[in-house]
C-alpha cells in the first residue's frame, strides 16, 4: 500500500511497463524507492535485469518498423494530448516526483509544468521536418534530402529533474517517429512509469513504443543499452564521468549519442549590475532545489567594488530561508538525494576551511529534530577562497555559494575558461557594449545574462567542453533523432 495519497492512484505503478503492459522483472525482485525527507521506504519497484531490456529492446524494434510510418500529424495529436493529461494530472504528478526527489512541493509543480511543455513543443514539431532540395555544384542533377527518424532510443536520465529530463528526449524522439527504451534513475522511478501510464492511457500512444524498465543495476544496464545493436542513439544525462564511461561503451557500434552531463556555472556580477536583479537571480541559480541542478551556480563571482553590499544582502536572503520536508507547505528548501551528497558537502567545506575559507553562514549537517535524517545540509555561504581548494573546481551540487572577489573581466573570463566544463553562466551588468564581448569569450554553452534562469523548451540546451554534446528542446532537438538520406537525381 503506497504511503504517496493522489486523487488517480493508479499513477503510481511499480512494474516494468513494456509493450504496453506492467509486468514484473524476469528474477521477480524488487528495489525499495526512499523519501529524501525521511530516508524511509515509499515502496518497493520491479528491478528490470538484461533479460528485460533485450526483450523490450526487441520489441521497441519491431514496433518501430511500424511506427516510423505512423502520420506525423497523428504522433503531433499524441503529443498534444499528453501535455494536456501532464497538465490535468499535474498534481498528483509533483506529489509523486515531491516524495521520491525532495524537492518542495511548488518546485515539483513547476518542474511537472515544464516537462510537460516538451511535449507540447515537440507536439509543433512534428509535421515540420524539412528536407532541402540543392542544385548539384557539378551537374544538372539535384539533390534531394530527407529527415528519416533513427531508430530505437535509448534514453538514461539522472535523479534530480525525474520527469523533464525525460520529458524533453522522449518528446523529440515521438516526434520524429523514435521508440524508446528509458532507464530512469534508480532513486526516482515513479515520476518516469506515471508519465508512461498517462502516454498509454490517455495520450493513445501504441504499445510498444515506451518501454520504461527501472533498474538497480545502473552500470550493466548501461554498458547493454549503449552496446546493443538495435538500439540506434543514446541520450543520456547525468555526470561527466558516467557519460565518459557510457561513450566508450557506444563506440562499439558507433552509435549517435547527445549527452547532456555536470557544469560548474559562473554567476559574476560587474560592477555596474543591477543589485537586485542580481541577489533575486542568485537565489534562484544557486539554491533551487538546494543546488542540485546542472546550471545551478557554482562559484559567485562579484567585483571587488560591490562585493560588500551584495555579501551582505546575499547572507540576507539565506537567513529568510524554511528548510524542510518537500511536502510542507513553509518550505523553501528541501533535502538533498542522499546521505553521500550530505557527506560530500560537509567534505568541501571541511577542505576548503581547513584551507583558510570562512563560513559566513550555515556549513554543517543537520543532525537533530525534525530534519535530522542524515540528507538535510544548511544553506551554506564561504568567503576567503583559494583556488587550492577542492571546491574551487568541483561541480558543487548542493547549497553552498563560495563568494569570490575580482578586479578585471580578464580575470573573471580566465578564472571560469581554466575550467573543463562548460554548460550554463551568469553575469550581471547594466553595460549593452559588453554583451557579445562577455558572451563570446566565455567557455559555456548557456548563459543567463541579467536572468537567473533559463531553462524552457524554447532553449537549445546543451554544454561545450566535457558538459557535453547534443542540444535539446528548440527547432535543433529534433535532429538528434533523425538522420538525413540523400537522394541525387539525375
Ligand atoms: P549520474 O550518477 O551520472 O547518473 C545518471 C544516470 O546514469 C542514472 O540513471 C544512473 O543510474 C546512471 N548511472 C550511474 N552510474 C552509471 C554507470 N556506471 N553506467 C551507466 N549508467 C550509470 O548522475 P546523477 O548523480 O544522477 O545526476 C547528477 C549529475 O547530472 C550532475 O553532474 C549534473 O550536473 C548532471 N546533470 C546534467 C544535466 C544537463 O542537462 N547537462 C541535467 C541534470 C543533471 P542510477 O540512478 O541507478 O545510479
Amino acid at each position: 500500500m503506497s504511503i504517496i495519497k493522489l486523487s488517480n492512484q493508479d499513477l503510481i505503478q511499480t512494474k516494468l511497463f513494456i509493450n504496453g503492459e506492467w509486468v514484473s522483472g524476469s528474477t521477480n525482485q524488487e528495489f525499495p524507492v526512499l523519501d529524501p525527507s525521511t530516508n524511509q521506504e515509499l515502496l518497493k519497484v520491479s528491478i528490470a535485469n538484461e533479460d528485460d531490456y533485450n526483450n523490450a529492446i526487441d520489441i521497441a524494434y519491431d514496433t518501430f518498423q511500424s511506427f516510423k510510418k505512423t502520420n506525423p500529424r497523428d504522433r503531433s495529436n499524441m503529443l498534444n494530448k499528453l501535455y494536456h493529461s501532464m497538465i490535468n494530472h499535474k498534481e498528483d504528478l509533483a506529489k509523486i516526483l515531491c516524495h521520491e526527489n525532495g524537492k518542495p512541493y511548488n518546485e515539483c509543480i513547476g518542474e511537472i509544468t515544464s516537462a510537460a511543455s516538451f511535449f507540447q513543443w515537440y507536439a509543433e514539431e512534428a509535421p515540420r521536418m524539412y528536407g532541402d532540395v540543392i542544385q548539384s555544384g557539378i551537374s544538372n542533377k539535384k539533390i534531394l534530402t530527407l529527415r528519416q527518424p533513427i531508430g530505437v532510443v535509448g534514453i538514461l536520465t539522472p535523479w534530480n529533474f525525474p520527469a523533464a529530463m525525460i520529458t524533453r528526449k522522449l518528446g523529440a524522439a515521438l516526434a520524429a517517429g523514435c521508440t524508446s527504451i528509458i532507464k530512469p534513475a534508480s532513486a526516482t522511478p515513479l515520476t518516469a512509469s506515471a508519465i508512461a501510464y498517462l502516454g498509454h492511457t490517455e495520450a493513445g500512444i501504441p504499445k510498444g513504443v515506451v518501454n520504461v524498465l527501472p533498474t538497480n543495476s545502473s552500470s550493466k544496464i548501461g554498458k547493454l543499452v549503449c552496446e546493443h545493436p538495435k538500439i540506434k542513439k543514446i541520450s543520456f544525462t547525468g555526470s561527466t564521468g558516467v557519460g565518459k564511461t557510457l561513450q566508450s561503451h557506444a563506440a562499439s557500434t558507433l552509435k549517435k549519442a547527445s549527452f547532456e552531463l555536470g557544469g560548474n556555472a559562473p554567476f559574476i556580477v560587474f560592477q555596474d549590475a543591477d543589485l537586485d536583479k542580481a541577489l533575486e537571480g542568485l537565489k534562484i541559480c544557486k539554491f533551487r532545489q538546494s543546488g542540485q541542478t546542472c546550471v545551478c551556480a557554482n562559484r559567485i563571482f562579484v567585483h571587488e567594488s560591490i562585493y560588500d553590499e551584495f555579501l551582505s544582502k546575499a547572507l540576507e536572503i539565506v537567513k529568510g530561508f524554511k528548510l524542510g520536508k518537500g511536502y510542507d507547505s513553509d518550505t523553501t528548501h528541501g533535502p538533498l538525494i542522499n546521505k553521500a551528497a550530505v557527506q560530500k558537502m560537509d567534505e568541501l567545506v571541511k577542505d576548503a576551511v581547513s584551507k583558510g575559507a570562512k563560513i559566513e553562514i550555515g556549513g554543517s549537517p543537520i543532525t537533530q529534530g525534525p530534519l535530522s535524517s542524515g540528507n538535510f545540509f544548511q544553506p551554506t555561504i564561504l568567503t576567503n577562497l583559494k583556488e587550492n581548494m577542492d571546491i574551487w573546481e568541483e561541480e558543487i551540487f548542493g547549497p553552498i555559494a563560495p563568494f569570490i572577489p575580482f578586479s578585471s573581466e580578464e580575470q573573471v573570463i580566465n578564472w571560469n575558461n581554466k575550467i573543463d566544463v562548460g554548460l550554463a553562466g551568469y553575469y550581471y551588468t547594466q553595460d549593452i557594449n559588453k554583451l557579445f564581448k562577455i558572451s563570446e569569450d566565455l567557455e559555456i554553452g548557456m548563459i543567463g545574462i541579467n536572468t537567473g534562469a533559463l531553462s524552457e523548451a524554447a532553449l537549445p540546451f546543451g554544454g561545450v567542453k566535457k558538459s557535453g554534446f547534443g542540444r535539446e528542446g528548440s527547432k535543433y532537438g529534433i535532429e538528434d533523432y533523425t538522420v538525413i538520406k540523400s537522394l541525387v537525381l539525375g
